[in-house]
């Protein structure tokens, strides 16, 4: 775990404020204060379950943002959010006191609050009412993920059924929109707090096998990132960080169990990241590595060309190393490594030099990615259950021969590509060409894969076989729709059905 997270014991207003100092001027330090004044005084008298007064909660969900260095708005409604929820003082008071903004941003937390339901239906009301919230302000989302991480690092005194329950919502749930969101530091966090409530055994395995890893591993480790940077030196690159990083624990343990706990077949338990000034250094820094030790062919990713969906950008390639060792080379720039830290929220996060990472409302992906999203949950409640595997699986992008860039779950076909272009395209739609090569409509697409539908004007209509290997949901209910307008097509051509 990231040190920066451990919260200082009997957390202070004072220690806020000190992280606060580092990017904020001393207004906002002032509105900070007064948030905090005005939470302490509506939460007096009010303890959680360890004992400690309610206000220790807020504070420090509002210290692991301010650890982040996130906008003071956020923070202040941060240090507000159960306010409304869980004290006499309204909504209202607050937006007296704070202003429309806040006020809005606190709503928003107290609308995700309680959920009604049990079991599966709980699992898709809170999805839905995440999306929702995300739809109308992101900054709830950024809140409520410091809000759930406080709560997992004090779920010790909570009764067992209901640790399970919180943390295998927050690995099912919060970790996976964290990471849609391109915020890796809060998944990473999310899913370190929950693994072993929901999983103990296996937490305890994975750990021990990590450990003894690095153990093993780390003064050979050592060697490697000091003969990569003198290389990179001599050749006139500046190396601005090259350090091991470990692989986190749920997602090391996700790739043990999908190759059957075979640990020499996962090459990045311990990965060497090299970050350097500029966008070629990275390019050249990669062609450097490859002069010094031999590259394994099919893993060298270049995920700045080609970021991931979720916005990771970054230069991967696996190595023959010193002595036949096979080692995980991630290159990027600091500016990726702040990107893939912290996604969305970056809009609202200051750098070392104090300047906003990047500006709110000019740059707009992220907001697409909202609106999609958005429409897409928003007009298909029924389909919830659908959309959720849709939204949750990894993604891979292929392209129109045009260069378009559609963006599908893994594993998807040409019938899910020609769906998401049309549903025309779909319904008509007799052969694919994927890189120049027919290929079944059944084969699965890979990254980077340039795909020609085939159209045939005289189709009647989808095949419904094709219902075994679609993986969309836009697929899914536009070949049943079909389906279902062939067979009452037919019914009214038996029967008179109405007029
Ligand atoms: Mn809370």
């Amino acid at each position: 775990m990231k040190k920066k997270f451990i919260i200082p014991k009997d957390l202070t207003f004072g220690d806020l404020s000190r992280e606060l100092k580092k990017y904020c001027r001393a207004a906002d330090l002032e509105f900070a204060r007064s948030a905090y004044d005005f939470a302490a005084k509506a939460h007096k008298g009010q303890t959680r379950l360890n004992k400690e007064p309610y206000i220790i909660h807020p504070l420090s969900s509002a210290y692991i943002l301010a650890q982040m260095r996130i906008d003071v708005h956020i923070i202040a409604a941060a240090l507000l959010h159960d306010v409304p929820e869980d004290t006499g003082v309204t909504l209202e008071e607050i937006e007296k006191k704070f202003g429309k903004d806040i006020a809005g941003i606190v709503g928003g937390i107290t609308k995700l609050g309680k959920l009604k339901y049990r079991g599966a239906e709980r699992y898709l009301e809170n999805l839905r009412k995440m999306f929702v919230a995300m739809a109308e302000d992101i900054r709830v989302m950024i809140i409520k993920f410091a809000d759930r991480a406080h709560n997992l690092m004090t779920l010790a005194p909570q009764p067992p059924n209901k640790q399970y329950r919180i943390a295998l919502e927050s690995l099912e749930i919060y970790a996976p929109i964290a990471n849609r969101l391109g915020m890796g530091e809060f998944k990473g966090l999310l899913e370190e707090l929950s693994f072993p409530y929901v999983f103990p055994k296996e937490f305890e395995k994975t750990k021990s096998m990590r450990d003894n890893f690095i153990s093993g591993e780390a003064p050979y480790l050592e060697k490697v990132i000091e003969k990569a940077r003198e290389e990179l030196n001599a050749n006139d690159i500046k190396v601005l960080d090259a350090h091991g990083r470990k692989k986190q624990l749920y997602s090391l343990f996700k790739k043990l169990q999908q190759k059957n706990w075979e640990t020499d077949k996962i090459h990045d338990i311990v990965a060497i990241r090299i970050v350097v000034p500029d966008l070629n250094d990275c390019y050249a820094a990669l062609g450097i590595i490859h002069k010094l030790w031999r590259p394994l062919k099919g893993r060298i990713k270049d995920y700045i060309s080609q970021p991931k969906p979720n916005g990771y950008k970054s230069l991967h390639t696996t190595v023959f190393c010193e002595k036949g060792k096979v080692v995980e080379f991630q290159i990027r720039t600091q500016e990726m490594h702040e990107e893939a830290e912290y996604g969305v929220s970056a809009h609202w996060h200051y750098d070392e030099k104090g300047k906003i990472s990047k500006k709110p409302a000019k740059d707009i992906g992220w907001a697409q990615e909202l609106a999609k999203v958005q429409k897409e949950v928003l007009n298909k409640m029924s389909d919830l259950e659908e959309l959720k595997i849709d939204f949750f699986q990894n993604r891979i992008f292929v392209f129109t021969p045009n260069g378009d860039v559609i963006d599908l779950p893994e594993n998807g076909t040409a019938v899910d590509f020609a769906y998401h272009i049309h549903s025309e395209i779909g319904n008509k739609c007799s052969g694919v060409r994927v890189n120049d090569q027919m290929v079944s409509l059944d084969t699965p697409l890979k990254n980077g894969d340039v795909v020609d539908i085939i159209v045939d004007q005289n189709r009647k209509g989808p095949n419904p076989d094709w219902l075994k290997f679609v993986k969309t949901a836009a697929a899914r209910s536009h070949i049943k729709a079909a389906m279902n307008a062939k067979k009452r097509g037919w019914l009214e051509s038996l029967l008179p059905l109405g007029k």
